[in-house]
């Protein structure tokens, strides 16, 4: 992500972004147009997705994404549909083994 997403992306979460613009200048994003990672329909997912497939970090980018819960655009290579079925397949996880846990 470039400076420009960086900055919609981390509002309030300013002890976390010095860290995050480190590994964030390496993407394959860096110096392409924010715009491209926030899309407004599905053929600009796909671009910003093959972008992220050529992306040695998406790893981290998208634990950030996760971890911060941002919403919006494509991170790590995951839509925002993909990222929250990510966390609702979490939050499941987390449930089945807290009922194990108490069973
Ligand atoms: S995974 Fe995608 S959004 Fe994240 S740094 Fe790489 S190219 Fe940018």
């Amino acid at each position: 992500m470039n400076t420009q997403t960086l900055e919609l992306s981390t509002i309030d979460r300013s002890s976390s972004e010095s860290a995050a613009s480190k590994w964030m200048s390496m993407g394959a994003c860096a110096g392409t147009d924010p715009e491209v990672f926030f899309p407004h329909d599905g053929i600009g997912v796909e671009i910003a997705k093959k972008i992220c497939a050529g992306c040695s970090i998406t790893e981290p980018c998208l634990g950030y994404a996760l971890a911060h819960r941002i919403e919006h655009g494509v991170w790590g290579g995951c839509s925002e549909r993909q990222r929250r079925r990510i966390l609702r397949a979490r939050r499941a996880a987390a449930q089945e083994e807290l009922v194990a846990v108490a069973a």
